[in-house]
């Protein structure tokens, strides 16, 4: 009987140190946070990355033009201020991307984030979200001021799975067609030069201070975005091993 207890305590003592020890090696989620200005190509970037690191890619523009499109009350309320370049308030966005978070189980396997945090109360909601439980980056993606655009002027986007073209950078195989899915390409209606002036104003206002606020954390990484898709994405992949590393 003695004996038993013994081997007993013996194989729980070793379970519990190989559960404490494959917790302690085990790599946190990854999340990624794209920054930079309307047009600096967030979305495309975001997409490549998904792709190459096997993370889900959460656009809160998407989501939004997900209900527009449904026409959801949530699309209603949405509709009206990105029509105008405006931001949707705070806790209609943080309830809609941590709802989309839980049903879809990504709070396991980490993801990026393209168009959130935009405002310090969406990052400051955010950080508490993930605590201390996530490996966080954050890219600031740089592009030249006349750049932007003409990336934003010229960019297409497929009505059906949402990946972006651009009229000359990126030019769909079949003309107005989506590579990937053959549906139509349409233009988004904030993206016309008049909309855009706002765009940018919001941005330098309410989401480019956040550029700060990561600095101060150390996750933020500036990056190139100048170039090609694959040279901007080779950018990001070396930050992040770098980030890895640190
Ligand atoms: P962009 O090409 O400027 O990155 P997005 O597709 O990310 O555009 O977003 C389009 C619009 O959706 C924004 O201009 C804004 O009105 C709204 N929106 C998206 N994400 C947020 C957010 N995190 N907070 C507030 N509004 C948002
Ligand atoms: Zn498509």
């Amino acid at each position: 009987m003695k004996n038993i207890l013994l081997l007993f305590a013996l194989v729980s003592v070793l379970l519990f140190g190989i559960t404490t020890y494959r917790n302690y090696k085990k790599e946190k989620p990854l999340v990624v946070i794209m920054m930079g200005a309307p047009g600096v190509g967030k979305g495309t970037h975001s997409l490549e990355l998904s792709k190459a690191l096997n993370l889900p890619h959460i656009s809160t523009g998407d989501l939004f033009r997900e209900n527009i499109k449904n026409e959801t009350e949530l699309g209603k309320i949405a509709k009206e201020l990105i029509d105008k370049g405006q931001l949707v308030p705070d806790n209609i966005v943080v309830e809609m991307l941590f709802n989309h978070i839980n049903n879809n189980g990504y709070n396991v396997t980490g993801y990026i984030l393209d168009g959130f945090p935009r405002t310090l109360i969406q990052a400051k909601s955010l950080d508490q979200r993930l605590g201390n439980n996530y490996n966080k980056i954050a890219l600031n993606l740089n592009v030249d001021e006349e750049k932007l655009i003409q990336r934003i002027t010229g960019r297409l986007i497929c009505k059906s799975c949402q990946t972006p073209f651009h009229k000359i950078n990126i030019p769909p195989k079949i003309e107005g067609k989506c590579d990937k899915c053959e549906s139509d390409l349409y233009q988004r209606e904030d993206d016309t030069k008049e909309v855009l002036k706002n765009r940018l104003e919001v941005y330098n206002k309410n989401t480019k201070p956040l550029i700060d606020y990561y600095r101060n954390n150390n996750i933020l990484k500036d990056i190139d975005s100048n170039g090609s898709k694959e040279v901007v994405l080779e950018n990001i992949l070396k930050s992040i091993k770098q980030n890895k590393n640190q």
